[in-house]
């Protein structure tokens, strides 16, 4: 008795034979089903191969995505940090501005439609200012209408590049006269007067070890550098 199976892909004859079949019919059938089990396996195979090239398609997707996720992260960071350096930039411009029109003095007359005596400051005789006696010794003062603050000048703040930038001093030349301008200005600074006296910090000495002299040495340039970037604010 014959019957046919549907193996799904492929049909396949089978069954069991009466003897009246001829040797001949026999290896037709065995040929015949060997052939048909070579397509399925081609088959397979092709469906295989399928299989793997969409996976690795998938895969060159997947890497691209992250690679242009990476690349909108770090145009992202990029440009967050030239926004703050903008807005650092307009921060520091205008109080220089503001800073270069005060007069650091105390009265002037306020009034609700012209409050800029607040930040320009007034004509008294006295002097706007707070004034600080740092740790060190070293006096610093602040105008409170303006907020500039006068300290003593730090060396490795007063290097330039060749456009006059503000730059640290690997990248540029000490410019000696710019220091010696702040100098003067803080020396000045120091003879402002106004009312009340300095508030004051213990004073205490800094010094440092030197290992080739084998003797303890000042260490005051040492304490100014570390407060170099600091403002009484
Ligand atoms: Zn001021």
């Amino acid at each position: 008795m014959n019957e046919k199976q549907n193996t799904g892909t492929t049909t396949v004859l089978s069954g069991s034979y009466t003897p009246a079949q001829s040797l001949d019919d026999q290896i037709k059938l065995a040929d015949l089903q060997a052939k048909q089990l070579e397509i399925q396996l081609k088959n397979e195979e092709l469906t295989a191969k399928k299989l793997e090239i969409q996976e690795r398609l998938a895969n060159i997707d997947e890497s691209k995505k992250r690679q242009s996720d990476r690349e909108i992260k770090r145009k992202q960071f990029e440009n967050d940090l030239k926004q703050k350096a903008r807005i650092f930039g307009q921060q520091r411009y205008t109080d220089t501005l503001r800073q270069s029109v005060c007069s650091h003095r105390k009265g002037g007359m306020v009034d609700s439609r012209n409050m800029r005596v607040l930040h320009e400051g007034g004509d008294s005789e006295k002097r706007s200012i707070i004034r600080h006696r740092m740790i060190n010794g070293d006096l610093w003062i602040r105008c409170t209408r303006c907020g500039k603050t006068w300290a003593p000048p730090v060396e490795k703040m007063f290097y330039f590049d060749a456009d006059g930038h503000n730059v640290a001093p690997c990248d540029g030349v000490f410019s000696q006269g710019r220091f010696n301008d702040a100098d003067k200005e803080w020396k000045e600074a120091c003879k402002f007067t106004t009312t009340g006296s300095p508030s004051s910090s213990v004073i205490c000495s800094f010094h440092k070890w030197d290992v080739a002299a084998r003797k303890w040495v000042d260490g005051n340039t040492e304490y100014r550098d570390s407060m170099a970037s600091t403002s009484l604010r």
